[in-house]
């Protein structure tokens, strides 16, 4: 292995050698107008200029395209930057058959991420948080998309979860010698062995790390939403975390679940479903950010009652139905943060963009959604020099569509043009 890799550097050198000296790689963008940021209006017509994958101007007007630029005229269409899921699970699809993990090797969600990527990008989604997935499947999508070897968004990936022994996120519902055998690796009990955890995400090539904090609605366990790490647990997970320099999103659905994640420091909620005031207060304190994931519950409430789920998992998906209809706008109106994610592969990749709707119907106004999926979401990914705008010196992120979505949301469920890292995504 060793060999073969010392061995590509100097060959890479010495074919760029021979290679055209490196002329700059430049791509004139025409609009018919641009949403430069979620707080801004949209201008006229505007040229938009990428060089070497980054945004270099934006200039109203069209202006003439310089010799060797390539130019992309996308006459009466609006540009954006490139919209930002916090919460996907690229190498799944949606699918009640709990029994598959032990048919399907992993390699075959790198497989499944591939076509999912491509689905997300086309979908305006420029940038995801991989929130869970086996072993390094998400750590190859994360480089096939930075290579360009594969089309699809920037990936920020968590890796697999860490679970407590047979919780949501560990394998459940098997014969105890397959629940062995499927383990990940990633189940912990008590502060060391959470600690020792987070070390080896973060060494098998982590960005981020995810733990289920409570117990889950999608997973045969039935031993309710709450908490399931005890506070010292969590504690030692997000502490760990911060001094390696990653941040931890913990999958959480009971209040007091939701409460103890916000004060062991751990950075963003996902689902939040059962939040009340106080869980509320507890993530305003500690700067807690919740993504609401509105698009899963929708998504698990259209497979109910088709033989999809077993009846244990059915019993949990009707339980909370009527609560995820109204817990965001609770949670805003306490002051909490919102940010933007789905939970795409609980439902079909490529409707990420319904999401906004779904904020909007529990109180968030237009900017608001458009904020929580762009300069946000950004700032949870510690990125917001880099993604989020349309500004010089950002990655070449931009999607074009009709239509003004400060006035209608929903045209940004249908998305024209695509560019991530300044590669048209076809
Ligand atoms: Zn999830």
């Amino acid at each position: 292995m060793k060999f073969t890799h010392t061995l590509t550097v100097p060959a890479a050198a010495a074919l760029a050698l021979f290679a055209a000296p490196a002329a700059a790689d430049t791509t004139i963008i025409h609009a018919e107008s641009v949403i430069k940021d979620a707080g801004s209006e949209p201008t006229g017509r505007a040229t938009v200029t990428v060089t070497d994958g980054r945004i270099v101007s934006i200039e109203d007007g069209w202006s003439e395209v310089p010799e060797g630029a390539t130019m992309i005229h996308l006459e009466g269409k609006t540009v954006m930057p490139g919209m930002i899921d916090l919460h996907t699970h690229l190498t799944g699809d949606p699918g009640g058959d709990f029994w598959k993990e032990a048919t399907e090797p992993d390699d075959w969600g790198v497989v499944v991420g591939a076509k999912n990527a491509r689905l997300t990008a086309l979908a305006g989604f420029t940038t995801v948080r991989e929130a869970g997935s086996a072993q390094h499947t998400a750590f190859s999508l994360r480089r096939g998309t930075a290579e360009g070897l594969i089309p699809g968004p920037r990936i920020v990936a968590a890796g697999p979860a860490l679970a407590i022994v047979g919780g949501h996120g560990d394998v459940s519902g098997f014969r105890p010698e397959i629940n062995e055998l499927l383990d990940s690796g990633y189940t912990c009990t008590g502060a060391v062995e959470c600690a020792e955890k987070v070390r080896l995400a973060s060494q098998n090539g982590a960005d981020t790390i995810k733990i289920t904090a409570t117990g889950g609605v999608l997973s045969q366990q039935g031993r309710g939403l709450e908490a399931h790490f005890t506070f010292d647990e969590m504690k030692s997970i997000a502490d760990t975390a911060d001094t390696l320099g990653l941040k931890v999103m913990a999958h959480a659905h009971g209040a007091r679940g939701i409460e103890m994640a916000a004060k062991a420091g751990i950075d963003t909620i996902e689902h939040g479903t059962y939040i009340d005031e106080q869980a509320a207060e507890a993530m305003v304190e500690n700067g807690t950010v919740l993504v609401p994931t509105l698009m899963a519950f929708q998504g698990i409430s259209e497979r109910l009652g088709k033989g999809i789920y077993t009846p244990v998992v059915e019993e949990k998906v009707r339980a909370v139905a009527e609560t995820a209809r109204v817990f965001m706008g609770k949670a805003r109106d306490w002051g909490v943060t919102i940010a933007f994610g789905t939970d795409a592969g609980v439902f079909d990749h490529g409707r990420n963009a319904q999401e906004l709707s779904l904020m909007m119907q529990q109180g968030m106004t237009a900017r608001e959604a458009l904020a929580a999926a762009t300069t946000g979401a950004a700032e949870v990914l510690d990125m917001t020099n880099e993604i989020g705008r349309i500004a010089p010196g950002y990655s070449a992120d931009i999607i074009a569509f009709d239509g003004n979505p400060l006035t209608d949301i929903t045209v940004l469920e249908d998305v024209d043009f695509v560019m991530v890292r300044g590669r048209v995504i076809e």
